[in-house]
């Protein structure tokens, strides 16, 4: 071993003793963590690629958090921060103060922005966003002289983040294994309109359909439904036609606000701009964060369409809510930045063409091995679900942590995507690249699943 090397080793060594030691880490099991350190440490990146301290190079099959969407080593957006940083890193947006980057990226959100979502609130992140989108409903019916509509409807296997709002909204159970806190008034329906067939209704526990909680509750009651176009961490669910048109529907019969959650689906990830173009909605509240800045900073935000505006505008208290970093000016620098470059080489464009490659590859995948049963992709959010019979639909046992093993042995073959495992039984993996990826790129990823599965299934035999 050349000193050098031996030295890179002693540092990797010294920083993972160092992590064990002080790093708490999200979303991460903490007493496996503190007796086996970081699982890796990222050094840097490049399009698709990122490497480790090792040297190694992995695929960022999942755009690490569904946010890289320009993909690793943008420099262009390294420039734009740096610039914006060496003359103003930062600014205040209180009591009225303002920054130009804010502002002309609140144009340019409104300009993308479907319907009349005219204007927009800042957040650092989605977990903000969407608690900024509940009290900003609240707020709107407070002043609108119906302060009991106070409820939120969400869906069963939603992810809408961890501050304590947002977490109650989120379905998915490990998040409430943390601290089971949250909030009152909000209720999980199944992902249908009408017709659940589910149980005793006088149950405070039920969980039926929309309608079925909007008849129990009353509508006078609610203040939103908020929903992911398209489900990202509860299992890349992609939403009938008409479903998302019927919500909307549902929302202007009953007089409650669509929240749609685009922190996952904004910024082309599905194809188009946002994920409602897919089905031609406007929501009340959008909520976005990850692919506004393909994570170089941290940005989030509520766009609020126009009723809502005019209401709140003729509101002469303070709007006391906001965070230290609404507005920030070096995350608005790079966002604008990012719109820029998506635009200007046609990413999304390129998003909902490695769509059909994705396919192409999917179809493969299913042809070559039967417990890749079913798949799905919208533009670059795509996933796989494994069943151990594809004729039956028979799950694997729980025990067999089938997208777990399928992961790791992709993670072996130096690419990364996300297991998912929800319910009794739902393997799902998630793939859902950086933007920028071609279709080269594309195939050397599906020949890794490939290998990946075909590892697994000899573990099986
Ligand atoms: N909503 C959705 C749909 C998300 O996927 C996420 C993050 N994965 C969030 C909200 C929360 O965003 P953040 O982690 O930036 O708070």
């Amino acid at each position: 071993m050349t000193e050098s090397l031996s030295m890179n080793q002693s540092r990797i060594q010294e920083l993972a003793e160092l992590d064990k030691k002080y790093f708490l880490h999200p979303t991460t099991a903490p007493k496996t963590h503190a007796e086996e350190g970081p699982k890796i440490m990222f050094s840097e990146g490049k399009g698709i690629f990122v490497n480790d301290m090792n040297g190694d190079s992995y695929i960022d099959g999942v755009s690490m958090l569904w946010n890289v969407n320009l993909g690793h080593g943008q420099l262009e957006l390294a420039e734009t921060a740096k610039e914006q940083m060496s003359k103003l890193a930062y600014s205040s947006s209180f009591i009225g103060y303002s920054n130009e980057p804010a502002v002309r990226l609140a144009e340019k959100l409104v300009s993308l922005a479907p319907g009349d979502l005219n204007s927009v609130f800042y957040t650092s992140g989605g977990s903000e966003a969407n608690d900024t989108a509940f009290k900003l409903a609240r707020f709107y019916w407070e002043l609108k002289g119906k302060p009991q509509k106070r409820k939120f409807i969400a869906l069963e296997d939603a992810y809408h983040g961890v501050t304590i709002a947002a977490q109650t909204a989120t379905s998915i159970p490990n998040f409430h294994t943390f601290s089971n806190s949250g909030i009152s008034d909000v209720f999980h329906a199944k992902p249908h309109l009408t017709n659940c067939e589910l149980g005793d209704k006088s149950d405070p526990n039920y969980e039926g359909c929309i309608r079925d909680i909007i008849e129990k509750e009353g509508a006078d009651t609610i203040a939103g439904i908020i929903m992911e176009p398209i489900q990202g961490s509860g299992g890349v669910h992609i939403p009938p036609d008409g479903y998302l048109q019927a919500v909307r529907e549902l929302c202007d019969e009953l007089g409650i606000l669509f929240i749609a959650d685009e922190v996952i689906t904004g910024f082309g990830r599905t194809g188009l701009m946002f994920g409602v173009e897919n089905w031609d909605v406007v929501p009340d509240l959008l909520c976005f964060a990850k692919g506004v800045t393909s994570g170089y900073a941290q940005l989030g935000g509520v766009l609020i369409r126009q009723h809502i505006r005019d209401t709140i505008v003729q509101y002469e208290g303070v709007l006391s809510h906001g965070f230290t970093y609404s507005g920030h000016a070096t995350a608005c620098a790079v966002a604008l930045k990012n719109i820029e470059i998506i635009e200007r080489d046609n990413i999304v464009v390129n998003a909902k063409m490695m769509e059909q490659e994705l396919k192409k590859g999917f179809e493969y995948l299913k042809s070559k091995h039967p417990m890749v049963t079913k798949t799905r992709a919208i533009g670059l959010l795509s996933a796989i679900e494994l069943y151990e019979n594809s004729d039956t639909n028979k799950p694997f046992d729980i025990s067999v942590k089938a997208t777990a093993q399928v992961g790791e042995e992709c993670f072996k073959r130096k690419l990364m995507i996300r297991p998912i495992r929800v319910g009794e039984g739902k393997n799902i993996i998630a793939i859902a690249p950086p933007l920028v990826i071609n279709k080269q790129e594309i195939e050397q990823m599906i020949s890794i699943i490939d290998e990946s599965i075909t590892a697994f299934e000899k573990i099986l035999t």
